[in-house]
């Protein structure tokens, strides 16, 4: 046996690993990334794409803090595109297709990369705690024992996982590698809660026996906008999607097979991803539809693998290849691999801290689609503040967090401590109530100065950072204080309304019409501005007016979240609570009373009667 100590143990090279791995490194701790394989660290196990509407939020917001998802997708990219351009900058949502191998090469060069990180091709199968309950080592499959000051498990899909294709079972963490079942004995043992979910993945197609002459194809966008801030350019050869869908014919095939679908035959116990439902949930729920569109998605420059996006299917073989058929382009592929569905343990995310660290267990975090999300950006994010976190307990500093107001990662890693989850949890534009604030354009602006305080953004980024900011407030002050008269607006070929009231040129580029040739005569210097400035400064236009009508709201929500909850308190004992108050409130373990006020069924009486009795304690 053999013994070894690290200051942080990731648990897992899956998004939420490596990102775990590498924040906790660039904070300093010497850190040892353990995953089963060498060979997929960065591995996508689902769809080849990172970004999107909500979750494009989350990359910049990773990228902010100096994290590598960002840049991995940019150096892997092969077809981006900004989702939701004719839409307003704040739900605006950038999106990059990799090619799969490449995304893999790039995590891997990145972590190569990094001082201070060890990867181990292990698997860990147990845990142990000290005397007072805390988390100090991490026990290896070939008896290693690997002493830490803290530990970040980010299993994914791994802990018990069984896949399910038509009839056939296979107990694995995806397909082609075999699951974690020591390690979840092990975390049973601890007492943590743990539940199942399920989610699935389709069909992958040879894309050299496609009909693509009869598809309509669409293109990325021409001019690609890198994902990372601190990447200049895209290198590589841009490709096309092909789009078509399924057919009437195709549903009827379903429906006569529904009894064989390990969804409705009651196989899988496991609730799905509802934003991302399989082809035979979609053709249940949403009877009256004919058709449901496909993106066809190529998987690599120099590879002719094909993802087939919107019909994920844990249908029999037979069926896929019959139902593949029946899509217009589609009669001749050839199905590479099935589609297949994955049931596998998940831990009730209310068991965590703001910081993700295990309440019951201190010094084991927890991030990624362990803590019952989806998606490979959601679980990245997690990941980074996971292993800022470890680090900062290793190294004896205060515990890391982000509030919702601050970051989409805040607003996520708040829904999942308060609210948990009862199906895959994926981030959403919708679910951010201060969304014109948290933009994807300006993650940096609103997170990389915290970052660089909390030690995990190195000087490259922040000289570029503090550089940016300086012009944007620069830029912001000289738009607040220079402007013009309705009437020398107008003689510059600027149209405004002729009520005599002096306008700051903010105020003029907020208006939805005014001629930018004009405005860019009038105010060269204005045109002269790098173009990340000028879309600062238009954004601040554009939503100046809503977000300081936010304002006293905003400083009341900030008060309460500066109101915290003594970690062990009582619930029981506070007069004037319900026993249902104190059971929701109890399973949650709110960190503040704003917190509190969002777990949900909390009433108004039961906040007052809370903040009375932190008043009274304090
Ligand atoms: P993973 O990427 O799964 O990584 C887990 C890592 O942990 C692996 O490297 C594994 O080797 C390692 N590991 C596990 N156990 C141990 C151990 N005991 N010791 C050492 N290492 C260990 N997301 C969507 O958004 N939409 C979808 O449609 C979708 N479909 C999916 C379909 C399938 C079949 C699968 C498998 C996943 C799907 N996902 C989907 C989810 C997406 O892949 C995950 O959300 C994302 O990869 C989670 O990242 P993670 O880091 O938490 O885990």
């Amino acid at each position: 046996m053999r013994d070894m100590n690290f200051d942080v143990v990731v648990v897992g090279g899956g998004h939420a690993g490596t990102e775990a791995a590498a924040a906790a490194a660039r904070c300093g701790a010497r850190t040892l990334l353990l995953t089963h394989r060498l060979d997929t660290l960065g591995e996508m196990s689902c769809n080849p794409a990172i970004g999107g509407v909500g979750k494009g939020h989350l990359v910049r917001e990773i990228d902010a803090l100096d994290g590598i998802m960002a840049r991995a997708a940019d150096a892997a990219g092969i077809h981006f595109k900004l989702l939701n351009r004719s839409k307003g900058p704040a739900v605006r949502g950038p999106r990059a297709q990799a090619d799969r191998k490449l995304y893999r090469q790039a995590v891997q060069a990145l972590l190569a990369a990094q001082p201070d990180l060890t990867i181990l091709p292990l698997a860990a199968e147990g845990l142990e705690r000290d005397a007072a309950g805390r988390v100090v080592a991490v026990l290896a499959a070939d008896g290693t024992r690997i002493g830490a000051g803290a530990v970040v498990i980010t299993t994914g899909t791994f802990l018990r996982g069984e896949i399910h294709i038509g009839e056939t079972r296979l107990p694995a963490g995806r397909v082609g590698d075999a699951p974690s079942v020591g390690l979840a004995v092990a975390m049973e043992a601890l007492g943590l809660p743990m539940r199942r979910l399920k989610t699935g993945t389709p069909p992958r197609l040879d894309g050299r026996t496609i009909d693509w002459a009869a598809l309509e194809m669409q293109p990325g966008d021409a001019q690609p906008e890198p994902l990372s801030w601190m990447t200049e350019r895209i290198g590589n050869r841009q490709v096309e999607c092909g789009i078509t869908s399924t057919t009437p014919e195709g549903h009827a095939l379903i429906r006569a097979n529904l009894h064989r679908a390990p969804i409705h035959s009651g196989q899988i116990q496991g609730v799905g991803p509802r934003y991302c439902p399989s082809i035979e949930d979609k053709v249940v729920r949403f009877a009256d539809r004919e058709r449901h569109q496909i993106f066809l998605e190529p998987e690599g420059l120099d590879d002719p693998t094909v993802y087939p996006n919107g019909i994920s299917t844990s249908l029999p073989e037979d069926v896929q290849r019959a139902f593949i058929a029946s899509i217009p382009g589609l009669a001749r592929a050839v199905i590479l691999r099935p589609g297949y569905a994955i049931e596998y343990d998940h831990v009730d995310p209310r068991a965590l801290k703001p910081s993700l660290e295990v309440r019951a267990a201190p010094g084991l975090f927890l991030a990624g689609q362990v803590n019952g999300t989806t998606g490979y950006e959601e679980a990245a994010a997690q990941g980074l503040l996971a292993g800022l976190n470890a680090a900062a307990l290793a190294g004896g500093a205060p515990p890391r967090s982000l509030g919702r107001t601050q970051a989409y990662l805040g607003v996520m890693v708040d829904d999942l401590t308060l609210q948990g989850v009862s199906e895959p949890y994926r981030m959403l534009t919708a679910r951010a109530e201060h969304r014109l604030l948290l933009r994807a354009d300006n993650a940096g602006l609103r997170l990389t100065e915290q970052g660089i305080a909390w030690g995990c953004v190195g000087p490259e980024r922040a000289a570029r950072h503090r550089a940016f900011a300086q012009g944007v407030a620069e830029a912001l002050a000289r738009a607040r204080a220079e402007g013009g008269t309705p009437a020398a607006l107008q003689a510059a070929g600027i149209a405004i309304n002729q009520d005599g009231r002096w306008r700051s040129l903010l105020e003029v580029l907020a208006l939805p019409e005014t001629d930018a040739a004009a405005l860019d005569r009038a105010f060269p210097w204005l045109a002269a501005l790098p173009a990340g400035i000028r879309t600062q400064v238009e954004a601040e236009a554009l939503y100046a007016p809503y977000l300081s009508r936010q304002a006293a709201e905003l400083r009341l929500i900030e008060k309460e979240e500066r109101a915290s909850i003594p970690e062990g308190l009582d619930f029981a004992a506070i007069p004037g609570l319900s026993n249902e108050m104190r059971q929701r409130l109890g399973a949650a373990r709110p960190a503040t009373l704003g917190g509190a006020g969002r777990v949900a069924g909390v009433t108004p009486a039961a906040l007052a009667a809370l903040a009375v009795h932190l008043r009274k304690e304090r």
